[in-house]
């Protein structure tokens, strides 16, 4: 299995407190990963050490072959859509598209303009007057457009409505179909991953509590909880 992402003994502390505790996980590339977890488990930790936001207090983290922020080449291989306001109100759309061609080396205009169009957006308007739903659009058409090897999205869909949800998921997989590169993403909800993840890391109370593919996590979740009383 060819790793995406690599822990070894990660963790990370905010003053006395383990954000994130003792995490050894491989991630395997090309698939969909679902981060699963409830308030305050570490999702955004453990994403945004992958990310290089953040430096762990301890152990190791390669991602993408590479040290997280190891130089711009080795950024440009990750996207990461982070949970808040991963754009900006006074921006028009188009503004966003000029920001991302500057600042990216690999970005692909030409997805994203295809993609602002599908989604019946005006290159003219501010993020600003767009709903959440076309807000995170867009905030996913500028990750999509980075072209990475890995794009992370840290509870990308925790404030939308659920037609929102279902557009913003459904885009990402036709996107994953269409493109190919690995995903994370994170979520409290098992509901919202189960439909689009193929493999899944369940973190609760700053530590990887199961990791493994979603269909094989579910077998054994029915073989621990012994045979349906209606079979
Ligand atoms: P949520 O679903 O609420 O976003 P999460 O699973 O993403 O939660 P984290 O944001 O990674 O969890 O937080 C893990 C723990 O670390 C929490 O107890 C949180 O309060 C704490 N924490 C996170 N960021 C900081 C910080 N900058 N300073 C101090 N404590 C922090």
């Amino acid at each position: 299995m060819t790793a995406v992402l690599q822990a070894r003994g990660l963790g990370k502390k905010y003053g006395k407190r383990w954000a994130l505790s003792d995490c050894t996980l491989d991630v395997p590339a090309g698939r969909v990963v679902g981060l699963v977890g409830p308030n305050g488990a570490g999702k955004t930790t453990l994403l945004s050490l992958a990310a290089g936001q953040l430096t762990p207090t301890e152990g190791e983290i390669t991602v993408v072959g590479g040290r997280p922020a190891n130089g711009r080449e080795q950024l440009a291989k990750v996207g990461f859509v982070a949970q808040d306001t991963p754009t900006y109100a006074r921006l028009t759309i188009a503004e966003h598209l000029r920001l991302g061609a500057r600042l990216n080396p690999r970005w692909d205009d030409e997805l994203a303009r295809d993609r602002i169009a599908r989604l019946g957006l005006d290159l003219r308007q501010r993020a600003g007057r767009l709903s959440g739903g076309q807000r995170a659009q867009l905030a996913l058409t500028l990750g999509l457009a980075k072209r990475p090897e890995l794009l992370i999205l840290d509870e990308p869909v925790a404030a939308l409505d659920p037609l929102a949800r279902r557009e913003f998921l459904q885009g990402l997989m036709e996107a994953v179909a269409e493109h190919s590169f690995s995903v994370i993403l994170s979520s409290h909800l098992v509901s919202d991953l189960e439909r689009v993840c193929d493999h899944l890391v369940v973190l609760a109370a700053s530590r990887v509590q199961v990791a493994g593919d979603v269909d094989d996590l579910i077998a054994s979740h029915h073989r621990l909880s012994g045979p349906r009383r209606d079979a």
